[in-house]
Parts: C-alpha cells; sequence; structure tokens
C-alpha cells in the first residue's frame, strides 16, 4: 500500500449507511516511510455514526470511551500543519485498557481512576483490550474529522488474544450478550465457508441452523445471525495480509496479534535465522487427537525455491488415514539447533494439555534432513517416505523424455537402482551402467548428474538404514502436498510468493478452513458434499473402489498390469509390483501416485514371482534382523523374548483392528464403552486414535485428566 504523505490527498468518505464501522471505510495509510498509520477522513457530524457502528461490530460488540481528550479554540493558532487539530480524542474500546482478569494488572501509566460508573465496571469486563483509535476535527477544516487507526482494528489483548465478544470463549462481558454466545464451531464454520468462497446465502443458512441447534428458532436471532454472517464476510473479503509495508515489520506484528497461532518464533537477525511456528488451537487438537500412539510425518522444503522461506508441515493421519496439517513451520534454516528449538516448543505444546502424548513413529521425506532432533525430542523411530524421490523422479521423466516406452524403462532402472539397497547388485555399477544406457536422453541424464549423482549414495544409504513408509502414507502426504500447491501456487498471486506476511495468510486463513471443513463434514455429515470429496481425495481410496476383476496381470513375464477403467479403456501399468511401477493414466504423467499403481501394487504384494514394495521389503529386513541378533541362552534371552512377544501382541491387535470383519469382536472383548465413531471399513494403516472417544474436542480443561485416564488405559491395551 501506498503512504500518503499530504491530508489534501486523501478523499473525504460519507457511508451512506445510518451507522457505519471501521470496516464500511477505505483505509490509506498517511505519514511517513518511518512512521505512518491507518487513516481515513470523514465529516465531522458523522463522528457519532461510526463511534455506533464501530461499537456494534458483530464479531466484538462494545462501546468505547474517550480515553484522552484535548482540544483548542478557533483562531488561537497563526501557523499550523494541515493535520492540525481542534478537537482530539483517543477512544478506547471499554473492555480496556486495564486488564482486571487473569494475569491482568493495573496500568501503572493511569494518573487517575476513571470514572466507571458509567461503563461496565464488573471486573471481568475489564480485559485488557487494545482496541483504540484517534479522531482529530481538523484545525484547517473543522467540517472533517481524521480517525486514526495505529494499525489495529481489532480487539485483542496486549498479548494478542481476541478478548472479549462471541469469538472470545472466556467472555462475560455486557457486550457479549448482544448476540447470542455461539461456541466456536459455528463461528469457524461461517468462516471456513467464506474463505472457501462459499455464496453468503449458503454461510447464513448453516450459520443459522447451526444457532438454531442451541437456542431454537427465533426471528431476532436469525436476523442477528445473519447481519453477522453478512459483517464477518465484508471483515474478510477486507483484511488483508499486508499489515505493514515491510514484510519482516508485517509478520512481527500478525506474530504480536495472534500470539495464540504461533507455537515458536525467531526474528531474523545477524546470529539467527527466521523461523515461525503456526499451530492453531484446533490443529493442537487434531495433533493430540491422532498423533498419539500413531505416526506423524514431514512434508518439508516445500516451496524451497518458489519462496522467501519453504515451509514444513508436521501432519498426521486422520481417522480416514488422510494428511491432516497439524502444524506448520516457516524457515530456511535446517540447522540441527534451529530444529531442535521448534520440535521442543510444539511437542512442550501438546505435553502441556496432554502430559502422556507421544508418537509411535516420524515419517520424513528428505534423505539429509537432520534425524537426531526428532529422536531426541520425540524419541521414537524415524521412517524414511519414499514419495519426494518417487515423485520428482518420475515428473522429470516425462517432462524430459517425449517416448513412453523410454519413460517406463528410465523409471522401471531407477527403482532397481534403489531396489539394489537389498543386495544384489551394486549401486555404483548400477547407475552408470543406468547413464551409459540411456546417455541419448541427454535432458534427463543432465538432471540426473546435476541433481541426484551427487547425493545418491546418501539418499541410498538412509533408505537402507531407516525402515520405510508404505505406499499408503506416501500417497497421504503426496494429497497434502498437491493441496498446498494448489491453494498457494494460484495464479493470482505470483507476485506475493516472496511475502511470509502473504504465506502466513494463505495457510491460517484458506487452507487452514478447507482442512477444517473436511473434518467437520466428516464428523457431522453436515456437507455431503465437502466430505465426499475429502474422502476421495487420496489415492489409496480411489485404489480401493476398483474391483480386483478389473485388473489383469502379465503371468507369464511379470512385465505389466492392466486395469480397466469404468469409461470403458484400459491403463497400463509398467513394473508392477514396484514402488517405481509407472501408469499411462492422465494423473501418474503428471507425477502422482495414482490409483491405478495402487491397486496393481496392493494385489501384486499377495502374488509369487511378482516385485514386492520397499516398505515391505524394509519390515522383512527388521524382522530377520531380530531373528539373526546372537544371544546367548541368559538373562538377556528372557528379555528379549518377553520383548517380542509384547511388540507381536500390539502388532496382532493392530491387524485385528485392521480387519473390517475383526472390529466388532476386537471392541466387544474391551473393557472399554467405544463411542459410536464412524471409521473407515476398509483395510489400511492401524490407527490408534480409534480409541479415542469423539468428544476429544471439547476443550474444557475441567475435564481433560478423565480422558487421559481413558487413553492411557487403553494404552495399556494396544
Ligand atoms: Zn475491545
Ligand atoms: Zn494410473
Amino acid at each position: 500500500m501506498e503512504i500518503i504523505e499530504s491530508i489534501h490527498d486523501i478523499p473525504v468518505q460519507d457511508p451512506p449507511e445510518e451507522d457505519f464501522s471501521s470496516a464500511d471505510l477505505g483505509w490509506t495509510k498517511y505519514g511517513t516511510d518511518e512512521h505512518h498509520d491507518d487513516v481515513a477522513l470523514i465529516p465531522y457530524d458523522r463522528l457519532e455514526s461510526f463511534i455506533i457502528g464501530e461499537s456494534s461490530c458483530a464479531e466484538c460488540p462494545t462501546r468505547f470511551h474517550i480515553e484522552r481528550g484535548r482540544a483548542r479554540k478557533e483562531g488561537t493558532l497563526k501557523t499550523y500543519k494541515s493535520d492540525e487539530y481542534l478537537l482530539f480524542r483517543v477512544y478506547w474500546c471499554s473492555f480496556g485498557p486495564e486488564n482486571y482478569g487473569e494475569g491482568g494488572g493495573i496500568l501503572y501509566s493511569r494518573r487517575y481512576r476513571l470514572n466507571t460508573r458509567n461503563r461496565a465496571a464488573r471486573p471481568q469486563s475489564m480485559r485488557g483490550c487494545t482496541c483504540h483509535f484517534t479522531v482529530k476535527r481538523l484545525y484547517a477544516r473543522p467540517s472533517v474529522v481524521l480517525i486514526i487507526y495505529n494499525n489495529r482494528r481489532q480487539h485483542v489483548n496486549s498479548s494478542g488474544s481476541i478478548c472479549h465478544g462471541p469469538l472470545d470463549r472466556d467472555a462475560i462481558g455486557p457486550g457479549a450478550k448482544k448476540v447470542p454466545y455461539n461456541c466456536d464451531e459455528i463461528q469457524q464454520q461461517a468462516m471456513s465457508m467464506i474463505y472457501l468462497g462459499m455464496s453468503e446465502e449458503n454461510v447464513k443458512q448453516k450459520y443459522i441452523e447451526g444457532i438454531q441447534r442451541y437456542c431454537g428458532s427465533d426471528a431476532k436471532v436469525s436476523n442477528h445471525a445473519s447481519q453477522f454472517v453478512h459483517k464477518l464476510g465484508m471483515i474478510i473479503k477486507r483484511s488483508t495480509h499486508e499489515l505493514d509495508l515491510d514484510d519482516q515489520a508485517s509478520v512481527r506484528l500478525w506474530v504480536a496479534r495472534n500470539s495464540k497461532l504461533k507455537f515458536f518464533y525467531q526474528d531474523a537477525s545477524e546470529n539467527s535465522a527466521f523461523i515461525l511456528g503456526i499451530q492453531s488451537e484446533w490443529q493442537l487438537q487434531q495433533m493430540i487427537r491422532f498423533g498419539n500412539q500413531s505416526l506423524i510425518a514431514a512434508d518439508s522444503t516445500f516451496g524451497i525455491k518458489k519462496l522467501k522461506y519453504p515451509v514444513c508441515t508436521i501432519l498426521v493421519f486422520d481417522s480416514q488415514q488422510h494428511a491432516l496439517p497439524v502444524a506448520w513451520v516457516i524457515t530456511r534454516s535446517f540447522a540441527k539447533e534451529d530444529i531442535s528449538k521448534w520440535m521442543k516448543a510444539l511437542l512442550d505444546r501438546v505435553r502441556s494439555v496432554d502430559s502422556s502424548w507421544r508418537i509411535s513413529g516420524f515419517l520424513v521425506d528428505d534423505a539429509a534432513a537432520e534425524f537426531d532432533p526428532i529422536r531426541d525430542i520425540f524419541s521414537c523411530p524415524v521412517l524414511f517416505c519414499l514419495w519426494r524421490v518417487r515423485r520428482s523422479w518420475l515428473r522429470n521423466i516425462v517432462k524430459k523424455c517425449t517416448n513412453i516406452e523410454v519413460q517406463r524403462e528410465i523409471f522401471k532402472r531407477l527403482g532397481r537402482i534403489v531396489y539394489s539397497i537389498w543386495g544384489g547388485i551394486d549401486s555404483v555399477d548400477a547407475m552408470e551402467e543406468f547413464i551409459q544406457d540411456f546417455v541419448d536422453q541427454t535432458a534427463f541424464i543432465e538432471y540426473f548428474k546435476v541433481s541426484w549423482v551427487p547425493k545418491i549414495e546418501m539418499w541410498l544409504t538412509v533408505m537402507k538404514t531407516l525402515p520405510l513408509a508404505s505406499q499408503e502414507a506416501s500417497g497421504a502426504i503426496e494429497s497434502y502436498h498437491l493441496k498446498l500447491k494448489q491453494k498457494l501456487y494460484d495464479d493470482s498471486h505470483l507476485s506475493a510468493l516472496q511475502r511470509v506476511d502473504w504465506l502466513v495468510h494463505k495457510l491460517t486463513t484458506e487452507l487452514h478452513s478447507s482442512y477444517w471443513l473436511d473434518r467437520h463434514a466428516d464428523e457431522t455429515g453436515s456437507f455431503q458434499n465437502v466430505k465426499e470429496e475429502y474422502i476421495a481425495s487420496t489415492s489409496w481410496y480411489r485404489a480401493l473402489q476398483i474391483p480386483d476383476t478389473d485388473v489383469i496381470l502379465d503371468d507369464k513375464d511379470h512385465l505389466f498390469a492392466k486395469v480397466a477403467s469404468q469409461k470403458g479403456t484400459s491403463h497400463v501399468v509398467w513394473n508392477p509390483g514396484s514402488e517405481f511401477s509407472f501408469c499411462d493414466c492422465a494423473w501418474s504423467m503428471k507425477g502422482n501416485l495414482c490409483k491405478h499403481v495402487m491397486k496393481v501394487n496392493t494385489i501384486c504384494h499377495n502374488r509369487q514371482g511378482f516385485e514386492v514394495s520397499m516398505s515391505f521389503l524394509s519390515y522383512k529386513q527388521i524382522l530377520s534382523d531380530l531373528l539373526q541378533k546372537p544371544i546367548d541362552d541368559s538373562f538377556s534371552l528372557d528379555l528379549s523374548t518377553a520383548l517380542t512377544q509384547h511388540v507381536l501382541d500390539r502388532m496382532k491387535r493392530l491387524v485385528e483392528l485392521n480387519d473390517s470383519k475383526g472390529i466388532a469382536n476386537v471392541v466387544s472383548t474391551l473393557p472399554l464403552k467405544w463411542t459410536a465413531k464412524k471409521r473407515r471399513n476398509l483395510n489400511g494403516m492401524p490407527s490408534s486414535n480409534l480409541a479415542l472417544p469423539s468428544n476429544l474436542k471439547s476443550r474444557s480443561k475441567k475435564v481433560a485428566p478423565k480422558k487421559n485416564r481413558k487413553r492411557k488405559r487403553l494404552s495399556r491395551l494396544m
């Protein structure tokens, strides 16, 4: 936004509404590069209308009181600046500036006690709100008044949290009651729908339905609700990521205002790298719920070339085993100490709610990443996920080689190099041979030599030393990655890619809303189409819809498989069974792991003579290592036997849980009362979250220990 230096260049606005608020005005940045404020000019006789409008903002109903004021008489100044005042007043939200609530104190700057008789004097209504604006009736133009907002048009306290009104879950102020107090869920639903661009009518309808569930049908309430949704829409439409012209200052402001959303922040300086860790309250709840005794994954280094700082997303696998983002970390630092800092902050945040929370494994996708912080902080095994390397190879093959037969063969040969970690052939020889054989594919070989040859040994070593994650996990992470890409690289914002404030805004509004609504739809069933789309958003799920009879394997040479599609066409999957199988469908040709590959591989894993997936080989390797551990007939053998038996028991239970026919049997043998939580009836990865009661969403601290106890009990069963 441009900074205007002369007040004469600012238009006078006179909105047609009877009362109007800051959301109805256009704001100008006025001042100098060093110091500027958001200002608007309105006629002096509309000042009351503005104050009334500003007080009845649906999100934060309040009153404004005059905190400070000065005036001078006309004709007393000989020379004056164009913005000199005739009347000067600071209006402050009546829920502040003092904070008599939790953690609040009396402001030292107060020289006198305010007469609180006319204001909400109950202690809980003084919540440290910082919302205030300054009004200047201009000396040179007494008919207009300049409204100045110091970059803050939000009712938040000094730590940046919303401190009153229906958005504040602790608010018990008189103003809060003007709008029926509604739970976070309905509020969040409306916000998510607006962020996702759904029609206002649709949002209103769903919002009113939601409210009516709490307070029945009431025309007045509906009318209020309708107005609220409209206002909310306006606020969202006019909100901007650009809190300051300078990106760094803007991010700093965002951090100051959104202390509940950030879990770690380190500003960029000479000695420290920029790190911003973001996690909403809802995301925290999902991380606790789905991460506990299950897996979490990192989609690391997203946008390393296009964005100012790449994004690392921490994912959990939800009840549909879809990847759900539960935290974002924006940084370019991959140094051990920096990773440790944000990981520790993240874990501390989770543990502050649930001290028994722990994960069973952490999936990484970058062989160059530091694994020590994960092991040290999360104290769990690190698994490697092949999706990223598979994707970049496939994309480059399709892009750089034109002939499909060559494409298939290159991918198969690269697969063979990776599979060489299980012995048989020497990977260095295999790579030299590969480069020789495809030397005519100059574009691809050039890419391979530059991007992979120098580090392939390191990648192969990591794949060999770490357990490998499944195809389903790969598909789920890839689906998330695609969604992130689609949201961020939307053409209209290409110029913003270098701004961190834009990235933060995009993640916390659109992307967050999209996942929030997916989960909400899945759990409540109130958005049937959203739910269907969400469930079908992974290749694994789509693969499960293909009947076995549609797959024909080349039983003789095991070179390919054919998958018939409903449209009457068919797709050929080359190198079936391998993680490096190649399908000729359009989705696969974009580098994605398609449903045909997944389906064919699932079938191949149960057939003799076909390739088996890397993750399955990795599992077998671990088991044979276990068997080969030399142990004498001693006490340590007893311990090992006990441990192995424990692992076996746990695995049995997981497999039983996985089997849809077995779930009912398992459940009936459990002493716990299982809630009627919807769970998928399809094969898939085990999930400890099956065990979590659906009321875990509740954030009430009072009941938290009880829930922990339940989960602990279950953890002993698993
Ligand atoms: Zn306020
Ligand atoms: Zn395909």
